[in-house]
């Protein structure tokens, strides 16, 4: 059985929080009648009642009650094991329980204290005392649930933070790495080189050894586009670009797209010789794509222009001199007929080439 008094139709979950809710566990109808009149008239209260102590811990989960008060001396199950119940029950553990005997006897109370009660009245108690006990509690309760509640939602919106966060350090990674990445030939870009040769350029200082550059350039290009258009073109720079990703094989060496059909090669503590026979490689595995190139001068296929430059940087030197030397290197193998390879010479063009 379980009545309920002192509630209105337009209850809301909010409001809830409001009110004390009294649920009465007690087999016997004229106790509970004595309480419900204690009860009945004050606004903030809300009483209900159950006869059946086997109902007990549903209707206290039924009605969420704040405040339980529980008889002692019940048929099937007595009062001291349902304060068990209520502290085993997850959704009541922490529901305040005033126990309602009929005796002061302090053994009793005792006992009822170890196995979870709240508090302890004599039946039947005076009507001010029953609703002090009753809001102190309940006030006590609600605060302790509206604290764990705030906990619990700063708790998830901290989870939901911190996996904004590695989402947009990821998106950031993300970023960084097509900022830096030639959309076409997926290669560094023309900013990755220059950072990456800057970078390379204050090691090989530092650490006096030598630093090479390679500059390849696919030869007759503008004449392959008009022959073949501008699709083939770009297929032609991916697998251009492709091949001399895989001409090199250690984690400092870069190949960038330095624009157009010109791409280049950061080569760290690399020799004259050692860029030589990058280079070789580089020219071998454009070649044995052999892509046709109708309107070529060089080949039937499509082949490349490379010019080396090696250089030992100097404290205070600048990177641009070692792009120059490059440059011209590829410009001398462009009027040697293309389709070969140029290396800047020590003595005849760089006073601080190291081979
Ligand atoms: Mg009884």
């Amino acid at each position: 059985m379980n009545r309920e008094e002192n509630s209105s139709a337009d209850d809301t979950e909010t409001d809830h929080a409001k009110w004390a809710v009294v649920l009465l566990v007690d087999d016997q109808a004229m106790i509970a009648e004595g309480i419900r009149r204690m009860i009945a008239d004050e606004p903030d209260i809300r009483f209900h009642y159950c006869a059946d102590p086997k109902k007990a811990v549903h209707e206290a989960i039924a009605c969420k009650a704040t405040v339980i008060l529980q008889d002692l001396v019940m048929p099937d199950v007595d009062g001291m094991t349902l304060v068990r119940f209520y502290r085993n029950n997850p959704s009541t553990r922490d529901v305040p329980v005033i126990v309602l005997s009929s005796k002061d006897d302090p053994n009793i109370k005792s006992d009822a204290f170890d196995h979870g009660a709240t508090d302890y009245l004599v039946k039947l108690p005076e009507k001010v005392e029953l609703l002090a006990r009753i809001r102190a509690h309940a006030k006590s309760y609600i605060a302790q649930k509206e604290r764990d509640e705030a906990f619990s939602n700063l708790r998830s919106m901290q989870e939901q933070l911190e996996k904004m966060n590695t989402e947009l350090s990821r998106s950031n990674r993300e970023l960084q790495r097509l900022s830096a990445m030639d959309g076409l030939t997926g290669l560094a870009n023309r900013r990755q080189f220059d950072t990456s040769l800057e970078v390379e350029w204050q090691r090989a200082t530092r650490s006096s050894l030598p630093l090479s550059l390679i500059f390849a350039d696919i030869d007759f290009f503008k004449r392959f586009n008009d022959h073949y258009g501008h699709q083939c073109g770009d297929d032609c720079l991916q697998r251009v670009a492709n091949a001399l990703q895989h001409s090199i094989h250690r984690p400092a060496d870069l190949v960038s797209r330095y624009g157009g059909e010109e791409f280049v090669m950061i080569l760290p503590e690399t020799t004259a010789d050692g860029a030589k026979t990058v280079a070789d490689k580089v020219l071998a595995a454009v070649a044995s794509l052999n892509i046709p190139h109708a309107n070529s001068e060089a080949a039937e296929h499509v082949t490349l222009s490379i010019g080396v430059a090696t250089l030992c940087p100097k404290e205070g030197s600048q990177p641009q001199e070692l792009i120059e030397t490059a440059d011209k290197m590829l410009y001398r193998a462009k009027e040697s007929g293309r389709n070969c390879i140029e290396v800047a010479q020590p003595s005849s063009t760089l006073k601080s080439v190291c081979n």
